[in-house]
């Protein structure tokens, strides 16, 4: 039995999907603007290990993430460039892409973008106003949020609270809001910005309503999992509720997990603090396998501290697990005999404690720091039960089961060979001054063990450029 902590509740309740053998499952995914940071790989990483140990307990998951590709700082940016916001956020998708893969998460069901799904939002928005939740003021679309008798449901927090915290809002000349505490659907558009015609005006989504529409669309009205950063908890999934349920009159989402933040060196991270990193930034020291290793060493509810020690610690600790492997799979290739002897099938089975051990972890709100004991215990286990004398068939049974379990926490346990972008950096700038110091047969040999490690050097004016085969 699966036990997830609900935001809803405050509790860790028994998970019970609406379909039986099924689970639909939706996690609100990043604004690209620019490279996705580390603390934006934390929910990817998470969430893609839920649906991971979901699978591996026999659910089918449908798993959407969407893409904000329309918002204020891709205007911006946009701006800053010169170019369109679709070429930015078209730009940025694909870097993230990049960045998930190396972080081994599996793309989701559907990707959805926002921009693709502008006549659901005004279909959505029209059936709001129709319903009397919704009314529209010089272009703008706003939700009357005190209509939804339960709003504050998921935070906790009371509308009358709010009231006071909101005051600020109405200064700001947003006074031809019915009330300080309702929130926006639907915006005018400003110039030079991009917009879609609607019966308002042209004009843009708001991004709340972007989520309701985006699940409903490819998982129905209502759905078993909701998930997000803490800081998505009030507004963004509070409103998603409201716009949802004011809608369906139904559940929106069952269960309402909230991954907690990423700090640097304990301290938040922020562009202004210097202390910002993008997951590309950090490919280029380490393999993003680390990453994603170093993430999972804590309970997801739990705020993470990153800092270079503990990075330089996940990797040690991925490389023990990645060394049994190695080992084991030697010991399978050298062995004398084939078949398991009866002391070995006993090991087996002890064990086999170490899986359950894991699946007890897992089950208990995905409690991925526990699971990984767990698999350091499998794997100090077989470092002294395991070795020369071993037979093919115990190996390659002790090598599966690590395999697995790394497998549902999406770890790769096969040494990654390939070269780092910094390695890559190295070896260029050793071949750029071999060439000055004339010792072309150097020069040549770098650019050679380069090639077969795919990568293409291309010598330009403004320097050497380089590209991944
Ligand atoms: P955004 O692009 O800002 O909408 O963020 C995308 C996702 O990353 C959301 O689920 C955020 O809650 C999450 N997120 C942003 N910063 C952090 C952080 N420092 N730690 C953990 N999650 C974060
Ligand atoms: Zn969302």
């Amino acid at each position: 039995m699966i036990r997830i902590y609900n935001t809803l509740s405050k509790k860790k309740e028994e998970f019970v999907p609406i379909e039986e053998g099924k689970v639909r499952m939706y996690v609100c995914g990043p604004t690209v603007y620019n490279f996705i940071h580390i603390g934006n790989a934390r929910p990817m990483i998470v969430f893609d290990t839920v649906r991971r140990y979901l699978e591996h307990k026999g659910y089918e998951v449908n798993f959407v993430s969407n893409f904000t590709d329309v918002d204020d700082k891709i205007i911006k940016k946009a701006n800053e460039e010169g170019v369109s916001a679709d070429e930015i956020s078209k730009r940025y998708i694909e870097e993230c892409k990049k960045d998930m893969e190396g972080m081994n998460i599996r793309p989701a069901t559907v990707h959805p973008l926002a921009t693709q799904e502008i006549d659901g939002m005004i279909a959505m928005i029209s059936d709001l106003m129709e319903k009397g939740y919704a009314y529209a003021v010089n272009g703008t679309v706003y939700f009357r949020t005190r209509r939804f008798a339960e709003y504050g449901k998921l935070s906790h927090k009371n509308l009358d609270d709010l009231q006071g915290g909101n005051r600020s809002l109405l200064v700001s000349g947003e006074d031809e809001k019915e009330d300080p505490l309702d929130f926006v659907l639907w915006k005018p558009k400003k110039e030079g910005e991009p917009y879609w015609v609607s019966p308002w005006g042209d004009g843009r989504p708001g991004w709340h309503i972007e989520c309701s529409v985006m699940s409903r669309k490819y998982l129905g009205e209502q759905i078993d999992i909701h998930g997000g950063g803490e800081d998505l908890v009030f507004p963004h999934h509070e409103n998603e509720i409201a716009q949802s349920e004011a809608c369906s009159g139904k559940v929106f989402s069952r269960y309402w997990m909230h991954n907690a933040f990423l700090n640097i060196d304990n301290r938040k991270m922020s562009k202004s603090l210097g202390n910002f990193f993008t997951v590309r930034e950090i490919s280029e020291k380490y393999d993003l396998q680390v990453l994603r290793f170093f993430m999972l060493n804590a309970h997801y509810r739990s705020p993470l501290n990153f800092s270079a020690e503990l990075m330089e610690a996940s990797k040690n600790a991925l490389e023990r697990i990645q060394t049994a492997v190695d080992s084991l799979k030697y010991t399978a290739e050298h062995a004398a005999a084939e078949q398991m002897t009866d002391g070995e099938r006993e090991q087996l089975k002890e064990a086999d404690a170490f899986m359950e051990a894991f699946d007890r972890a897992m089950d208990d709100d995905f409690n991925t720091a526990d699971a990984i004991a767990a698999v350091f215990d499998l794997v100090k286990y077989v470092n002294t039960h395991t070795g020369e004398g071993s037979s093919r068939e115990a190996a390659q049974a002790f090598c599966g089961r690590i395999q697995r379990l790394c497998d549902i926490l999406g770890i790769i346990t096969e040494k990654q060979e390939e070269l780092l972008d910094a390695d890559v950096e190295g070896l260029i700038e050793e071949r750029q001054a071999a060439r000055k110091a004339k010792n072309f047969a150097r020069a040549d040999e770098i650019r050679n063990l380069l090639l077969e490690k795919g990568i293409i050097l291309e010598d330009t004016r403004e320097g050497v450029k380089w590209k991944r085969a």
